[in-house]
């Protein structure tokens, strides 16, 4: 082996080429101290052809050294020590809870950089799918950056950065609209990149609310399935015939029309309607004081879910038709009550409902004929019933057999309700106000029609709406105490009769 030809030929290695050796020496020269001196001042491995293979050992890489490079490189070894900090306190935070809150936003080193480092990151923010990172050429070597010398690019590169923000839009949600961003050669900073991501999962959120909230609301344009159940069970048990179509759909109601079957042996009337009380509980909220303080009902209603107090309203219905009838006011038959749907006799003919009377062209003795009735009724309802409708008007009175109808009762509340005399004024306006407009020349003004059909006989005086309220009010409030001092509280809604009607206290 010739000694002096290897020390002439340059060493190939894996960590690339190495420079010429030292020259080869005889032993005596290399115990000399002179020599030893000598050689530590040479440097005895020469640096590697590549900078960037190693540039932390680079004499070819002087700017690795700068300042601004080991700050950068000591602030993401911070930033990581952070951030595994902030893991550590996000897995203690949650526990084994099954909802997690994300520290993601408090995170120092931006996913993308982190996204190499382990397993664990990958997970917390899948970047698998980033199309950016299968494009090798493009990425950041791990260290943080590439290239040499004065070209050095490291991964805090504005447009590296910038570029790689554009490319990670395609992860958000496929509906986001992101462009071609790459195409544009656009570069997002990570603070608008953030924005962005920060808007895209609120709209996300939105989006999903308001389609939760849209398919809840068709479902209930028809029947939740539970109610479905309920009316197939109806059809199976034979009261129904069939289910046809639906004939209202209100705010707290569903109507349907139905061909009836039978019931125990009895014949149910030929076309019934089902009234579904809608088991969403949004529209009955402000019906509360309807039903909490009527104290046919609450005991009860203090004790009820809300779901249970949807059947309340239909089994209340229920009880107040069953009233009127008795009273022989032209209503619907109550045919049967299941949970919060209420079966009844169909006022109309051959799958036509009775027009409203807001909707029926009537002549102006037909007219009048309707007005009287309409008088007549609400001072049997009153009087014979002790009801108040509480939602009179040309809506839920219907007109068939040239008669008027009364229908919709679920909130008909007794006189003595709290609120009974200013549902009852607020009836009275109604109906003056519709006839009076259709041309009744006999139509009583509200007061009038107040005091008829009550019976009481409140001042009308200058027809001050004001001062008659505060007679209402004044009158309620007596009543009130009253009920409380005979302890009338205790009067039950199986009761056959509603009681006597609300008179002016004399007691007090
Ligand atoms: P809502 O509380 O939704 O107003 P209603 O009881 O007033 O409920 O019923 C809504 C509509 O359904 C009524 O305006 C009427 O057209 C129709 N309807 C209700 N009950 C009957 C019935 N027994 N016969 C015929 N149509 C009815
Ligand atoms: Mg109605």
């Amino acid at each position: 082996m010739d000694p002096s030809g290897v020390a002439e030929q340059t060493q190939e290695s894996p960590w690339g080429s190495v420079g010429p050796a030292a020259p080869a020496c005889s032993l005596t020269e290399v115990m000399s101290e002179q020599l030893a001196r000598q050689l530590d001042e040479e440097d005895a491995f020469p640096a590697l052809s590549d900078p960037a293979v190693d540039p932390l050992r680079s004499e070819e890489a002087p700017d690795t050294a700068s300042d601004l490079m080991l700050a950068q490189m000591l602030q993401m070894q911070f930033d990581r020590e952070f951030d595994d900090q902030l893991r550590r306190e996000e897995k203690k935070f949650n526990g084994d809870s099954k909802v997690s809150i994300s520290f993601e936003n408090y995170r120092m080193v931006h996913p993308y950089e982190d996204s190499d480092s382990s397993e664990d990151e990958v997970d917390w923010q899948d970047t698998r799918l980033d199309p950016y990172r299968a494009d090798k050429p493009q990425t950041t070597p791990r260290r943080g950056f590439s290239g040499k010398g004065k070209n050095i690019t490291t991964k805090h590169d504005e447009d590296t950065c910038g570029r790689k923000n554009t490319a990670r839009m395609d992860n958000f949600a496929p509906e986001v609209h992101v462009g071609d961003g790459l195409g544009m050669d656009l570069k997002l900073s990570n603070q608008v990149f953030n924005s962005l991501k920060q808007h895209c999962y609120s709209e996300q959120r939105r989006s999903a609310r308001l389609h939760e909230k849209k398919e809840h609301s068709t479902a209930e344009q028809a029947v939740d399935p539970r109610t479905r159940l309920l009316m197939y069970k109806m059809v199976n048990a034979g009261v129904l015939e069939n289910i046809n179509g639906c004939i209202s759909t209100g705010k707290e109601s569903v109507v349907f029309h139905a061909d009836g079957g039978s019931l125990e042996e009895q014949p149910v009337p030929e076309e019934v309607v089902l009234k579904v009380f809608k088991t969403t509980l949004n529209e009955f909220k402000n019906r509360d004081r309807y039903i909490k303080d009527d104290y046919r009902f609450k005991d009860r209603f203090s004790k009820l879910n809300p779901r249970k107090v949807i059947r309340l309203w239909a089994e209340k219905e229920m009880h107040n038709l069953s009233r009127m009838k008795k009273a022989g006011i032209p209503c619907p038959d109550v045919v049967l009550l299941k949970k919060h749907i209420l079966v009844m006799s169909f006022i109309g003919k051959e799958h036509v409902p009775a027009p409203k009377l807001k909707d029926v062209m009537l002549g102006s003795e037909e007219m009048k004929e309707a007005y009287q009735q309409v008088l007549q009724l609400m001072q049997k309802l009153y009087q014979d019933c002790s009801l108040v409708h509480a939602d009179l008007s040309e809506y839920n009175m219907l007109w068939h057999q040239g008669k008027v109808w009364l229908i919709d009762v679920s909130q008909s509340v007794e006189p003595t309700h709290p609120h009974g005399l200013e549902f009852l004024f607020r009836d009275c306006r109604n109906v003056s106000t519709f006839f009076q407009k259709r041309g009744v020349s006999e139509a009583m003004s509200v007061y009038d029609l107040f005091n008829t059909v009550t019976g009481l006989n409140i001042p009308v005086g200058a027809e001050d709406e004001a001062l008659f309220m505060t007679e209402i009010v004044a009158l309620e409030k007596r009543n009130e105490d009253h009920i409380q001092k005979r302890g009338k509280k205790t009067f039950l809604v199986t009761s056959e009769d509603g009681g006597p009607p609300l008179e002016p206290d004399s007691d007090d």
